[in-house]
């Protein structure tokens, strides 16, 4: 199993699952959009902090205290990843959506937010009011958000855009898009929960206002995920939540709210999950250029195999030769997706996703209705590849129904 040597490991990749013959193999995740399996790193780190947390800023207690900087340093570490200007400026989330969510909360009233239909549900869906505008990409994206830009009111503007499209793993051209917005005098969102695990993120060559990510995508558990940015506009909204630790103080007569970011993190923090997505952070951070590497081989073979495979057609936002990490979505032609998923499963020991990808408008307009996804990550391998071609061009041996919500073979009777 070749996973390049100076490819970061992946606690996960050593997996083995059962076949539906008996035959136990290697898992070959190909998955890796909706959640990456952990890096050997942050494994070790996590289990490392398991002992000592302890409740953060208040605790006197020496395991507070460490508590305390191991979520701090995780701040930091964070604003480094995404080259912010301020280690304030990075608030701890659960993941992406509850940042989008927490953002759309702190927009000043009246803001016109510009939104593409083709993203996911996250990012689309957050935005409330009259002045929320979903626009159609054409081939020509810039020109699309010019001109619902210039449809748009006078007063605050903000334009959501995703640096890999979750369905197709396309790079959308972030620079570019946030050269217009500058020219509209708006602000700048980058969904980069599908690009962060693949790419460097900078937030200043970038030239956006906020960024958005989940540890899940990035090789850490679940549960942590970050808003870092522009400080105005969250000091001003009323926190995202209210309780403990957001408060500066509170008196009979009123409370006053905290202005860094502990302002919209009340409740006991998420320690262990800010530490395994700052080592996350930390340990891709010096390994970009294999990551690269590893990806765009594993992501050409695939390509390249799915395209002689007759029948199948990959989905693509921007034409078949647009730039792209790897995430690939397909569709088998005559054959249900749910079913293909299933077989995959069931006979190879291969995990893709099926379905529309929280992206239902995205997804049924390149596929016509639901599709397949194979994505790559740091532990793939080209034998996954290979596996999944070899398993599409042979089809399952077994029938496959839905059971329970499930699919699964056909039973004999
Ligand atoms: N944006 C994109 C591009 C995504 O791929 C995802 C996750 N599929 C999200 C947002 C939402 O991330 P989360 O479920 O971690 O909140």
């Amino acid at each position: 199993v070749e996973v390049t040597a100076s490819v970061p490991s992946v606690a996960g990749s050593r997996l083995t699952v059962p076949l539906v013959d008996g035959r136990t193999v290697q898992y070959a995740n190909l998955d890796h959009a909706a959640s990456a399996p952990c890096l050997d790193a942050v494994q070790d780190a996590v289990n490392e902090l398991l002992p000592w947390y302890a409740s953060v800023h208040r605790g006197a207690g020496y395991a507070s205290q460490v508590s305390t900087r191991v979520y701090e340093r995780a701040r930091e570490v964070v604003r480094e990843f995404v080259n912010a200007r301020r280690t304030e400026e990075v608030i701890f989330t659960r993941n992406t959506t509850d940042a989008l969510n927490l953002l759309a909360r702190a927009l000043p009233r009246f803001t016109s937010v510009i939104v593409f239909d083709t993203d996911h549900h996250a990012a689309m869906l957050p935005w409330r009011g009259p002045n929320v505008f979903r626009v159609t990409p054409t081939d020509s994206v810039e020109r699309d958000l010019d001109e619902a830009l210039g449809q748009t009111p006078t007063g605050p503007r903000l334009v959501v855009v995703t640096g890999a499209a979750n369905v197709t793993g396309e790079l959308w051209p972030v620079a570019r898009l946030s050269a217009v917005a500058r020219r509209h005098g708006a602000r700048i969102v980058l969904d980069a929960a599908q690009l962060a695990p693949h790419r460097p993120v900078d937030m200043r060559a970038l030239d956006v206002d906020y960024v958005v990510l989940s540890g899940h995508k990035l090789y850490a558990p679940f549960g942590a995920g970050a808003l870092v940015g522009r400080a105005d506009w969250l000091r001003a909204a009323h926190p995202y939540l209210a309780g403990g630790g957001a408060t500066r103080q509170v008196t009979e007569h009123g409370v006053s709210w905290h202005y860094g970011p502990e302002r919209h993190e009340a409740g006991t923090p998420n320690v262990v999950g800010a530490h395994a997505l700052a080592v996350a952070c930390e340990t891709l951070g010096k390994h970009w250029d294999a990551v690269a590497a590893h990806e765009e081989a594993l992501l050409d073979r695939l390509r390249t195999g799915l395209a002689a495979i007759p029948g199948v057609r990959q989905l693509s936002i921007f034409g078949d030769d647009s730039p792209r990490v790897g995430v690939v979505s397909f569709t088998v032609e005559g054959q249900d997706p749910g079913l293909v998923a299933a077989y995959l499963s069931a006979e190879h020991g291969i995990g893709v996703r099926d379905g529309l990808f929280c992206a239902h408008i995205a997804t049924a307009r390149l596929a016509g209705g639901r599709a397949l996804r194979a994505s790559l990550g740091l532990g793939s391998t080209a034998e996954h590849v290979d596996r999944l071609l070899t398993a599409l061009r042979q089809g399952p041996a077994e029938e496959y129904e839905l059971v329970d919500g499930r699919f699964a073979p056909v039973e004999d009777s």
